[in-house]
């Protein structure tokens, strides 16, 4: 009898301690990882940055938090709004991104520095991110930079996932920038960067890759981060960044400024374009605008 219960308590045991192992493989499994490689199964973030780690988009929930609107496709990209800027086309200009944010205290110390150097960017944010931070995007609105969509939780690979599924993903951003600004997101960046021409074709909204990747998310230093940018930065370029980083905080303070020192104008994606005279549409793949060269080129060939 008493050898029964020893071995029925063994058992449980044995039961218990599997089912923890399974659960650490599982949630290990799923980190997330950043834009750089077009895989998903690049390197998983390191744990060394507390306060980066606490900004992290939760990896459980499979779920998305948002009903699924009846409404397919389009919408948003309906009534393109016109831009503006006073950027000079015939000068060097650069677009500065990031995605993943809002990363709370990197971004506001980046918007900070866009701020006293009087430039603005894009904004790439995620919504499980931007849920609790309607303040941020509010922030970002009025410094005139630009917010983008980066979809509700980061897990959705468009190369994977049907339109439904994508169009869902971001209009859970859409209403969350909405409610925060009034305004509606256009400019989508995929996950990792990822997407089939079929995805591209259905959602109708211009997605913007990048042509300059700083790898910031893999080096995590500020030094290495400016480094890239000095190194590759071109006329018409977009510059990929994530504001959930103290180092690309750090980076920003010191390549902006060294960027205008250059003689280079650093403001949005949509003002980067605006200025060389392309509209951004919807099913197309934007990763740099034309230079100063080739805008001045096509004006005297019109
Ligand atoms: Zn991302």
């Amino acid at each position: 009898m008493r050898s029964r219960k020893v071995i029925i308590v063994f058992l449980i045991c044995c039961a218990l301690l599997s089912s923890v192992a399974a659960v650490a493989a599982i949630s290990n499994s799923m980190m997330i990882s950043r834009e750089a490689n077009l895989i998903l199964d690049v390197t998983p973030a390191p744990h060394s940055d507390a306060v980066t780690e606490e900004t992290q988009t939760p990896d459980v929930t499979e779920t998305p938090t948002e009903k699924p609107t009846p409404t397919p496709t389009v919408e948003a990209t309906s009534t393109p709004t016109e831009i503006t800027t006073d950027l000079d086309p015939e000068k060097p200009i650069v677009a500065l991104s990031f995605d993943d944010g809002p990363g709370t205290l990197h971004t506001e110390r980046i918007l900070d520095v866009l701020s006293e150097n009087n430039v603005t960017a894009t904004f790439f944010v995620v919504g499980d991110m931007a849920n609790n931070h309607a303040d941020v995007l509010a922030r970002h609105k009025s410094l005139g930079c630009e917010i983008g969509n980066h979809t509700m939780t980061h897990k959705t690979n468009f190369k994977e996932s049907g339109v439904d599924k994508v169009m869902e993903e971001l209009k859970g951003v859409d209403r969350l920038v909405k409610q925060a600004t009034g305004d509606e997101t256009r400019l989508v960046r995929p996950p990792w960067g990822a997407f089939t021409d079929e995805v591209l074709k259905e959602v109708d909204r211009p997605f913007i890759l990048w042509s300059v990747d700083t790898e910031d998310w893999k080096s995590r230093d500020k030094d290495a981060v400016v480094a890239v940018v000095k190194r590759d930065v071109f006329d018409g370029c977009i510059i990929l960044m994530h504001d959930i980083y103290s180092s690309t905080a750090d980076a920003c303070a010191e390549v902006i400024p060294w960027l205008l020192d250059e003689g280079y104008q650093v403001t949005s994606v949509s003002e980067m374009f605006a200025a060389r005279g392309v509209k951004l549409e919807g099913g197309k793949v934007y990763r740099k605008a034309p230079t100063a060269q080739e805008y001045m080129e096509s004006k005297s060939n019109n």
